[in-house]
């Protein structure tokens, strides 16, 4: 035998037994972002690396150390993209999107980190990203904001926001997923903040570890965000953000609130919430999980006024968030409900002419029944062999099509489920009816 050839470390095979969780979770949300009136929109998996180096920043985590970029064949740069945000921003941009209009978009889809595989953190992993286009308000962001509690809710993970309390205490949100917030304030604020950043910790170096040190000059917001336990009590102390915010921003920020309470939806100011990427102004947010560990946070996102402008369109309010599918669906199958669909009905044959006989009822059963899960069995062995495969199969009924059957015109329903249920005889034209009582 050849040597058995392995996928890429990080990048998963979804199996048939996890695909239920995966096509509940993307139907739900197709559903969620057409009940708030987004369209989709579909990109490229390969962008020029410029572009993501442009708009997520130099010196952020993704840019200097997660990008899969490599040359093409005519020697361009290209990188599979590490998110949605720059490429959705530059489609816009490049089709007109963006001028004189408000866009509500949407997109779902894999994406690509050289990060260090572990529960919740994969090379290829799926993102579903939401981006407002056009609007500087605080309205959107609590749209946006609003949107994912009620996703929470029709997953089963959360309460949906008419039925939490409205208290601004973790236990409001029911289950176990917090809504973090923060504001970052204009980009001006905060290179003034970050002055006094720079200052606070380089009188402090020694305590910093490596990464922090080498983060003081090119990144400095960064080190809030550092999840080393010896560095929390440093990052407690240091100058706060909201105390450098500019007044658009707290009044933008006040009003962010006041739809959230309004709206009965509990959450938890986190002044230490940076986020990783650079281009993020204004409201930033995260939802937080306790039941996954250290990969805890499902969603994320934020304002990014900047972005648009800064990747050669005209100068447009945005405002989006992106949610980890892999991390969503740990959470449903946490939650236990199991959602694989069985088949209704197995279809088993026997005798000369029966196979073909059978193909032909089963299509049959498929125009009536449009809605009927049905399994033919198309690789052979006796009356036996087949059953136990029906049964294997989770079927509620086997459908038996033998010789006496197929010269009088009835098909055999054994039921497979039910206790004390005898085999009925179903004439082959009333079958279709008997069948739709179990669907
Ligand atoms: P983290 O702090 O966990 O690295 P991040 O800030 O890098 O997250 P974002 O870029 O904001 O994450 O992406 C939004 C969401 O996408 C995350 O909250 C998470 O649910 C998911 N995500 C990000 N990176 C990965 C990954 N490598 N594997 C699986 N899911 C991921
Ligand atoms: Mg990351």
């Amino acid at each position: 035998m050849s040597k058995i050839i392995q996928a890429i470390r990080g990048m998963n095979d979804i199996l048939p037994a996890a695909t239920p969780h995966w096509q509940f979770l993307e139907q739900t949300l197709r559903d969620l972002m057409a009940s708030y009136g987004y369209e989709e929109i579909r990109l490229p998996l390969l962008e020029r690396t410029e572009l993501f180096s442009r708009a997520i920043g130099e010196v952020t985590d993704i840019v200097e150390k997660e990008m899969y970029t490599f040359a093409d064949r005519n020697g361009d740069s290209l990188t599979l993209r590490p998110e949605g945000t720059a490429g959705c921003v530059r489609g816009a941009i490049e089709n007109g999107l963006l001028y004189n209009q408000v866009q509500r978009l949407w997109y779902l889809g894999p994406m690509f980190r050289h990060e260090r595989p572990q529960k919740g953190r994969y090379r290829q992993f799926h993102q579903i990203g939401v981006e407002a286009f056009g609007m500087a308000g605080p309205e959107i962001d609590a749209e946006l904001i609003l949107m994912t509690a009620r996703l929470w809710g029709k997953l089963g993970l959360c309460p949906a926001p008419e039925n939490s309390k409205g208290e601004n205490s973790q236990a409001a949100n029911g289950k176990n997923l917090t809504l973090q917030l923060n504001s970052l304030g204009s980009l001006a604020a905060r290179a003034v903040y970050r002055e006094q950043l720079v200052k606070y910790f380089s009188g402090r170096q020694e305590q910093l570890d490596e990464d922090s040190k080498r983060r003081l000059h090119t990144n400095p917001l960064r080190i809030l965000d550092s999840k080393n336990p010896d560095l929390q009590t440093l990052i407690a102390n240091a100058p706060r953000l909201s105390d450098y915010l500019d007044d658009d921003a707290k009044a933008h920020f006040t009003e962010l609130c006041a739809y959230l309470d309004a709206a009965g939806l509990a959450y938890r100011i986190n002044p230490r919430l940076v986020r990783g990427l650079d281009y993020y102004n204004k409201t930033v947010f995260e939802w937080v999980s306790d039941a996954l560990g250290a990969q805890g946070t499902v969603c994320a996102g934020g304002r990014y006024d900047g972005l648009v402008e800064q990747i050669g369109g005209k100068p447009t309010a945005a405002v989006g968030f992106a949610a980890g599918l892999e991390r969503l669906v740990a959470l449903l199958e946490v939650h236990g409900e199991s959602r694989i669909q069985a088949p209704h009905a197995y279809l088993i044959t026997a005798g000369a002419g029966a196979s073909r006989a059978g193909m032909l009822l089963a299509e049959r059963l498929r125009d009536a029944l449009p809605n009927l899960r049905l399994i033919t069995n198309c690789d052979g062995g006796n009356l036996k062999s087949q059953l136990k495969k029906a049964d294997k199969s989770g079927a509620q009924f086997a459908l038996i099509l033998a010789e006496q059957e197929l010269a009088e015109n009835y098909v055999s329903v054994k039921p497979l489920r039910m206790q004390d249920q005898q085999q009925l005889a179903v004439s082959i034209p009333a079958l279709a009816e008997f069948l739709s009582h179990y669907l």
